[in-house]
């Protein structure tokens, strides 16, 4: 087998490479079904098993209340979009938007596409998205506050979340689901398309607190309607079972090996540090975030010009280290540092990174 690269792939991203081998060794005979687990019946005790194995890990990660419920939904965390509005402002009532990029301005259209009478209350689109606003003017009776905690494309994150009072948060956590503890008293709804930090593409992790799911209206289409999944544990219809197995597998992981949230979120820290402290401390490259607004999984930087950028990520590909270019909307370069990106990788990116410097610079 040819050697695995570093993969710094924004999503679909890096796995825990014992998640990848207990999925290749289970792979033809899942548990002496004699089946696959992309073959068994997801009405059987086989995935029972899995998808009950995998909300039981996710509510213990988060340490979650009684209160909330995971789903597993199809539709990416794009469908997130407009399932929010529809189900939680049915009444005429409002929700505030904070705009932090690409993804929250697709949050913000999808809800205005439903004539949804939302109020826009920050945004960062004045410095091009680069730092995360604070201070913000938060409304009192608005439904529920929508934040992307982690801007997989301009390389920005909360670094904590904010203050909305007692206004629930409906939060975006595509790019960093998992990778930090989180205080969940103000949480509402988090939703996460998977192929970042848990699992492979095909599946959406929602996870709904009960006085949410009461907001939404029988009048709203079928497939469309959290209280749809919520009542049939996310198994209305065919979900995607191989993708939840894989995701019971990372939150295995997680739990098991890493030893939870903190101690991820020790490791991720470490990470992003250590490149962000290499990078501000050369001429050379140079990060585009703001201080104080920087991802601890997305690290985008700038080389001196795009011919030097273009030349960087074919020779990082020649010396085993993938998926380094920025998203194609901003260009530049971008290391994203999930969950299953180890410190290894961050070293021998750094070397390379020292090297391409001495013979380019
Ligand atoms: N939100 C964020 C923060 C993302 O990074 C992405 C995908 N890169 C999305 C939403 C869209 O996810 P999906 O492709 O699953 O619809």
């Amino acid at each position: 087998m040819q050697d695995r690269l570093h993969n710094f792939n924004a999503g679909p991203a890096a796995l825990p490479l014992p998640v990848l081998e207990e999925i290749k060794d289970s792979f033809l005979n899942f548990k002496g079904s004699g089946m696959s687990i992309t073959e068994v019946s997801h009405r059987s005790p086989w995935f029972d098993d899995v998808i009950n194995d995998a909300i039981q890990r996710t509510k213990r990660l988060l340490n979650l209340n009684d209160q909330y419920h995971v789903l597993f939904l199809q539709g990416g965390a794009s469908m997130q979009f407009c399932m929010a509005p529809l189900n939680f402002l049915s009444g005429g009532q409002s929700a505030d938007y904070i705009n932090t990029g690409t993804w929250s301005t697709k949050a913000i259209k999808e809800a205005q596409i439903q004539n949804k009478p939302i109020k826009v209350v920050a945004s960062s689109e004045d410095k091009n998205f680069c730092y995360i606003p604070k201070g913000i003017p938060f409304n009192k009776d608005a439904v529920y506050v929508h934040l992307t905690s982690n801007n997989t494309i301009k390389g920005t994150q909360f670094e904590s979340l904010p203050d909305t009072g007692s206004v629930p948060m409906v939060i975006d956590m595509s790019s960093d689901i998992m990778s930090r503890s989180l205080d969940m008293s103000k949480v509402g709804m988090i939703y996460a398309g998977a192929q970042k930090n848990i699992g492979p593409a095909g599946v959406c992790m929602v996870i709904i607190r009960q006085d949410l799911l009461d907001l939404s209206p029988d009048n709203i289409p079928t497939m469309l309607n959290y209280n749809t999944f919520a009542k049939k544990n996310s198994m209305f219809n065919t979900p995607p079972c191989f993708s939840i197995y894989t995701i019971q597998l990372v939150l295995k992981w997680l739990e098991e090996t890493i030893g939870g949230l903190e101690k991820m979120d020790e490791r991720n820290r470490k990470k992003a540090k250590t490149l962000y402290d290499f990078i501000d401390n050369s001429d050379f490259y140079k990060a585009t975030a703001d201080m104080g607004s920087r991802s601890l999984m997305n690290v985008t930087f700038r080389l001196p010009n795009e011919i030097l950028e273009k030349s960087f990520v074919t020779k990082a590909i020649e010396s085993g280290l993938g998926g380094l270019k920025g998203h194609r909307s901003v260009g530049g370069c971008r290391a994203s540092i999930y969950n299953a990106t180890g410190m290894d990788a961050i070293t021998d990116l750094i070397s390379f990174m020292t090297q391409f410097e001495k013979t380019s610079g």
